[in-house]
């Protein structure tokens, strides 16, 4: 090996190094963060309302949308992360909601708003700038704050008219399995089908999804927050569409418990990390 050889030899092994100690020190820095960032999905529209999922109809119990649905009940899963000793903050990628009711919902919680200029667009990560997506400003905001977990708060609907459906699930990155299974064990131990004023799901438990590929729903917040090996969630458990999930939700009751279940599933992956 000659004199440029070797240089280069040397050279490229500490780059290596270098890049395999910015990697443990990322790893370090989300395992012993005691922060949880919580987004609440889509964003409200000053004159449409929520831009999520919503029920088909009023039919059973009120037009529920998820947007505003979490705006209502993410400070019931900050309170119960926070009351356990971490901190916890909450995101959104749009604006303040201009309904009265939600805004004070919003700044009770101490939601921070992104503001992406266009809430629909597709952004960039400044972390990982390979990985773009709709929403990504809220990852970036979650990655800003060097989090132990990000929960991305919605719910799912898969049918434009009334249908039980119940194979709800927590999606998540390879750092997150372990949150996911965690979050979808307490989900089915508390929640689903429970005796106790549970939400009717027919024997289904709560499932855990994988997702590594960007190009599917969320998918490349999940890399994004993987790349920063940080364990991330999307909450997709109840169906709008499933009449049996709209009642249970539509009450105030019901649905401060179910957001106290996800928040405690945080908690209970948090405490055994
Ligand atoms: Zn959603």
């Amino acid at each position: 090996m000659n004199m440029k050889n070797l240089f280069l030899a040397v050279l490229g092994g500490i780059t290596l190094l270098c890049s395999s100690c910015v990697q443990q020190q990322m790893q370090q820095i989300a395992y012993n963060s005691k922060v949880v960032v919580l987004d609440i999905g889509h964003y409200f529209e000053p004159t449409r309302g929520g831009q999520g999922a919503r029920t088909p109809d009023a039919r059973h119990g009120g037009i529920i949308e998820e947007t505003e649905f979490w705006y209502r009940y993410a400070g019931e899963v900050k309170k119960t992360i926070e009351a356990a000793g971490y901190t916890c903050l909450i995101c959104n990628r749009g604006d303040m909601p201009r309904d009265a009711r939600l805004a004070e919902a919003a700044r009770r919680a101490g939601v921070h708003h992104v503001k992406s200029p266009q809430p629909t667009a597709i952004y960039r990560s400044t972390h990982h700038p390979h990985r773009i997506a709709v929403g990504m400003l809220s990852t970036n905001y979650a990655l800003d704050q060097q989090p132990g977990a990000v929960v991305y708060l919605h719910h799912n609907s898969n049918s434009e008219t009334w249908r039980v459906f119940n194979k709800g699930a927590f999606y998540c990155n390879e750092r997150g399995v372990r949150l996911a299974q965690t979050m979808a064990q307490v989900m089915s131990r508390d929640i689903l089908d429970n005796p106790d004023k549970g939400m009717p799901n027919h024997g289904v438990p709560c499932g855990v999804v994988l997702r590594t590929d960007g190009r599917r729903g969320g998918g490349d917040w999940l890399n994004a927050c993987n790349e920063s090996f940080v364990p991330a969630v999307i909450t997709e458990v109840a169906f709008l569409s499933n009449p049996e999930h709209a009642r249970y939700l539509s009450s105030h009751e019901n649905a401060v418990k179910f957001a106290q279940a996800i928040g405690r599933g945080v908690v209970e992956y948090m405490n055994a990390r």
